[in-house]
């Protein structure tokens, strides 16, 4: 009997899911692998940092989707190596042999000129950094309150995002909900006053992948909120708690929240000619990494250039899934020996969420924003997320904020006792 050919596919995000999906039933055998047991909607995160949803809300246990997968298993495990020549990657459960590979490992943070300083921020690329935000900030609010803080108000209370992409203005608009509606339901003692979210963005637009419409509506929008904006502006060091610009200026706060840049996340053993700028995959048309066979790289870790895009398309969750189903069927096509088909990108719409009401909407033939473009979004999202529970609390919960004006979850979770160490500036493990 002929040896049914084995896949495996690193990632149970967007692509490595989709992939999955469109090989059911299929002859061939499929083995995901991931660090987490779950698929995390990443869109929706930092709604999590922000008390407005639960992380069971967005993330889906990736065994439960694959249940009646008779030739799909999954492996909780890091994958830390690739030996091309071997057909083999190394993990941390042991190692494993492949006929095809697939890497959708998608992303991780790029710190920059902020890398020695890394271990001072926070992150929102993981359910565990969005539980971390939330733990933080609502901690610091306690200890606003408490009256033996040697830090100043400010620096517990002011908030600074780096980055002004869509991770970093939909946190921000949250934010400023946050200190409008419910901090002064739960904290009427804080001088709100004393509280500033600072916005710093180093190129002129913010959503710079968006329409000039959409990133000026979102400026805006944050400014109404009450958010400092501030374009053009390079943050060059964070020190004594205090973020320092270009210029010299500082501004106090011990609250640091990094959305300035991602890379791909890549995995050792890969030759030197495949990777790109920003750690990514030189894939062709058909997502097969450059100089070899068998391996194939889809979503944000992989780079497909183009005149139009010269770096490679953008890290978009609609890319990886596209790009997921297609590698699918391609892979299928070229065990019958037929000609694959290349992928080509259309865009079907980006969107973004500054607050309730105010969304910002880019359609290819159609922009709009406001209270429509807000709809569409929520809409968008809620039939996007994974499992059934999952769409329906989501849609509860965000009604019930509608009516409310409440984020309903302010829990500081965190193992251990809540001890607050003013001497120290370290973002504490949860
Ligand atoms: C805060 C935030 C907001 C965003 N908002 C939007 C949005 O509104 N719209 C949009 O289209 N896109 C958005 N994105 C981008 C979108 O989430 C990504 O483009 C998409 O997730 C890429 O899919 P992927 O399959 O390539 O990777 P991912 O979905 O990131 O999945 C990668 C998986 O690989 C796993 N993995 C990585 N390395 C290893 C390893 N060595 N071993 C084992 N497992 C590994 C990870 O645990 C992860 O589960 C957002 C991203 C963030 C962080």
């Amino acid at each position: 009997m002929a040896k049914i050919p084995k896949i495996i596919i690193i990632g149970a995000g967007f692509g490595g899911v989709k992939m999955v999906k469109s090989l059911y039933k299929k002859p061939v055998e499929v083995l995901l692998i991931d660090r987490n047991n779950y698929h995390n909607f990443q869109p929706l995160m930092y709604q999590v940092a922000t008390g407005g949803l639960e992380p069971g809300n967005i993330g889906y246990p990736v065994r439960r989707i694959f249940r009646k997968y008779k030739n799909v298993s999954f492996r909780m495990a890091e994958v830390l190596k690739i030996n091309i020549r071997k057909n083999q990657i190394s993990t941390s459960i042991g190692d494993m042999t492949y006929d095809y590979l697939v890497m959708a490992s998608g992303s991780e943070n790029n710190f920059f000129n902020f890398e020695p300083v890394k271990h001072k921020l926070l992150t929102l690329k993981s359910l565990p950094d969005a539980l971390q935000i939330r733990n933080w900030i609502f901690q610091n609010l306690e200890r606003a309150l408490a009256e033996n803080e040697k830090e100043s108000l400010e620096e517990i209370m002011n908030i600074a995002i780096v980055g002004g992409g869509p991770a970093g203005i939909e946190l921000a608009g949250a934010l400023a909900e946050m200190k409008k509606h419910l901090i002064p339901k739960e904290f009427p003692e804080l001088e709100l006053s004393r509280m500033s979210l600072n916005l710093y963005q180093s190129g002129p637009k913010l959503l710079a992948s968006m329409s000039k419409e959409a990133s000026e509506k979102t400026l805006e929008y944050l400014k109404e909120m009450g958010v400092n904006v501030f374009l053009n502006t390079r943050v060059s060091d964070y020190k004594d708690n205090a973020i320092v610009l270009e210029d010299g200026s500082q501004f106090i706060t011990n609250t640091v929240i990094w959305t300035a840049g991602v890379k791909g996340a890549l995995i050792d053993g890969f030759p030197e000619e495949a990777i790109l700028q920003g750690n990514r995959l030189s894939v062709n048309e058909f997502n097969q990494v450059l100089g070899t066979q068998n391996i194939f790289a889809i979503g944000d870790v992989s780079a497909h250039c183009s005149n139009e895009y010269p770096k490679g398309l953008p890290m978009l969750a609609p890319i990886a899934q596209h790009q997921g189903k297609l590698l699918a069927k391609n892979i299928l096509k070229r065990l019958k020996n037929e000609s694959m088909q290349p992928f080509a990108y259309t865009n079907k719409g980006v969107m973004a969420t500054i607050g309730r009401k105010k969304a910002v909407v880019d359609l290819p033939n159609f922009k709009f924003q406001g209270g429509f473009a807000w709809l569409v979004w929520m809409f968008v999202h809620v039939f996007s997320l994974v499992g059934f529970r999952d769409k329906t609390v989501t849609l509860i919960d965000w009604v019930v904020s509608y009516f409310s004006y409440d984020q309903p979850l302010g829990m500081i979770l965190r193992s251990g006792e809540f001890k607050p160490d003013p001497a120290k500036n370290e973002i504490k493990e949860i």
